[in-house]
């Protein structure tokens, strides 16, 4: 899943969460908005691990033995401490327990949406074994080092016939028809 679908599932259960727990009741608007944004925005959060790849490989394009998705921010357990961290924050307030929720469910909706086809090490660093629901689509291990554009480019013409792309489509959409109403 790209950034737009990341987001918009972040957005979705970030809606969902504040909705069922009756939140409209508990904070004001302001409050509201900066914990929607905050969802939305840790739904893409794992994915911030591009910045080391790229400058540790000056490359986006696969490398063996080495992904982007091996490092500590796809591991959903660094992303439990994090929102720990947040829980017992700011005085132990109801704000810092709904930021703490709001973390939580915001990345972990990435991991969820990333075990389709990437596959995620839910054990990490307990085991390295990867979950995935469908295997990785064989093109995308064997594509060959092109300029970044270039690459970006060659990821969507795959990328468009995986699996996942359907759902990214559901998220994308089903956010902006909640953000409308
Ligand atoms: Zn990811």
């Amino acid at each position: 899943m790209l950034t737009p679908g990341h987001i918009a599932l972040g957005y979705l259960v970030s809606v969902s969460f504040l909705k069922i727990t009756h939140a409209d009741g508990m904070f004001d608007a302001d409050t509201l908005n900066v914990l929607l944004l905050t969802g939305s925005l840790m739904g893409t959060a794992p994915d911030l691990d591009f910045l080391p790849f790229f400058i540790k490989h000056r490359s986006l394009k696969l490398v063996q033995n080495d992904s982007h998705r091996s490092y500590a921010t796809h591991a959903p357990l660094f992303w439990l401490i994090i929102s720990l961290l947040a829980y017992f924050s700011f005085g132990r307030t109801l704000f810092a327990a709904y930021l703490g929720g709001i973390i939580l469910l915001g990345t972990w909706s990435h991991f969820l949406a990333d075990s389709f086809e990437y596959g995620i090490g839910w054990l990490r660093p307990f085991s390295q074994k990867r979950y995935a629901v469908w295997n990785y689509p064989e093109e995308r291990t064997t594509m060959r080092q092109h300029i970044l554009l270039r690459h970006y480019f060659e990821f969507l013409k795959i990328y468009v016939k995986s699996r996942t792309f359907p759902f990214e489509i559901v998220a994308v959409l089903a956010a902006a028809a909640v953000l409308a109403t």
